[in-house]
């Protein structure tokens, strides 16, 4: 059955209290990383009330929602766990009262990113409604642990359930633009080493200490000359902790400890990010490595993972791109802007670890994630349902 541009804006406006009825719903259920089970729940139920054509829970958790049954496979992605409140006296509303209100809905996970995860609702009940038998198998994802490691849960999903999409969408926000990457990081624990000698005689040890210290400056001057993309901007690094300690407060201490934060630009990987702070602390370095993390989902499964999350971007003419302008035009008659996230999702692993092709398209600002009195704009939501019903259309209308 022929899609249009028209039928589907028209469902998407028509659906417009349903979208922000939904993101008040799942707002309302806390859902902080690993303790997503209530709102996973309910998030299927709501799609099996929509009429989705399978949904089902993967290992860890995450909601895996289908609609149409074509040959090639288009994921659309939500990660659906929060960060804390914060401090709370920070906040004008209760962060959980979902309060739908002068157009915007308001609470802890609206704009990062439980909205991209209504309007994907919404877009299954759209394509559900035109009786979608297009060439895609549209899978919306609602994804668990993001927010402890960007990226697990998919690693997980295109590792152990084998879910492998030809093309990706991460829903979070984008505030309706339409982006094309953001930089990778990773998380670093460079060790230094001392020997430990009586304070009164400092000159019998060798500390840590100085060392920690001389490798936190080294780390400041590395900084300065990191690579620069022209689209994804500048690697950088953080020394985000130090410790030291020894045998006692009145001793040299023996042992450091920097733990740092390294965001990694186009060209930049693991391996080189690792030897320049090796280089940079030279003979202080006692071991330089990359954490791993363990997540435990909520539905039983548990995956490692090294803290290292690959760069990604692809082409402002990548046919992905292209569809994604086609579909926005089509719908608003107008192209969208085209831009980069500065914080990580999990296009990291979609795109950055396994190289398929993925875009950003989501309703919010990203500059409300993690803040104090998060809110969306209702409006975004009925766009960003529009484009997600609209976009396995646009693909294939052009060949792509
Ligand atoms: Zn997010």
């Amino acid at each position: 059955m022929k899609i249009t541009a028209e039928q589907v804006r028209g469902l998407a406006e028509k659906y417009r209290d349903s979208s922000a009825e939904t993101l008040s719903t799942i707002v309302k259920i806390p859902s902080f990383s690993g303790k997503e089970e209530a709102v996973c729940r309910k998030i299927a139920s709501m799609c099996k009330e929509a009429g989705f054509d399978e949904v089902r829970f993967d290992g860890l958790g995450s909601v895996i929602a289908r609609v149409g049954s074509g040959p090639r496979k288009l994921a659309i992605d939500a990660h659906i766990d929060t960060v804390g409140v914060g401090d709370p006296t920070r906040w004008t509303t209760d962060p959980f009262s979902g309060i739908v209100r002068d157009g915007l809905v308001l609470g802890r996970g609206t704009a990062d990113q439980k909205g991209g995860a209504a309007a994907m609702i919404s877009a299954g009940r759209i394509l559900k409604d035109l009786g979608y038998d297009g060439g895609f198998s549209v899978y919306f994802t609602f994804t668990v642990l993001e927010e402890d490691c960007d990226g697990l849960c998919w690693r997980y999903l295109i590792e152990k359930e084998g879910l492998r999409p030809d093309f990706a969408v991460s829903t979070e926000p984008t505030s309706c633009r339409l982006y094309r990457g953001h930089r990778g990081r990773m998380e670093i624990e460079a060790r230094v080493r001392g020997i430990s000698a009586h304070g009164s005689a400092p000159e019998r040890g060798e500390s840590a200490a100085y060392k920690a210290a001389r490798a936190a400056i080294a780390m400041e001057k590395l900084n300065e000359r990191l690579a620069v993309d022209e689209f994804l901007g500048k690697g950088t690094i953080v020394v985000s902790k130090i410790d030291v300690h020894g045998p006692s407060q009145c001793a040299v201490p023996d042992q450091g400890m920097l733990y740092l934060d390294r965001r990694l630009t186009w060209g930049e990987t693991a391996e080189l990010a690792i030897a320049q702070v090796r280089e940079a602390m030279s003979t202080d370095a006692e071991s330089v490595a990359m954490p791993a993390y363990e997540g435990k989902g909520w539905h039983g499964a548990s995956y490692v993972q090294d803290l290292y999350f690959p760069t990604w971007k692809i082409p402002e003419d990548h046919p992905l791109v292209t569809g994604g302008r086609d579909a926005h035009r089509s719908l608003f008659g107008r192209d969208p802007e085209v831009g980069k996230w500065t914080f990580s999702t999990n296009g990291v692993a979609i795109c950055g670890k396994h190289g398929i092709p993925c875009i950003g398209f989501g309703p919010g600002d990203e500059d409300k994630a993690h803040a104090p009195n998060e809110h969306t704009r209702v409006d975004d939501l009925v766009v960003a349902s529009a484009f997600y019903a609209m976009l396995p259309v646009a693909l294939e209308k052009s060949g792509r």
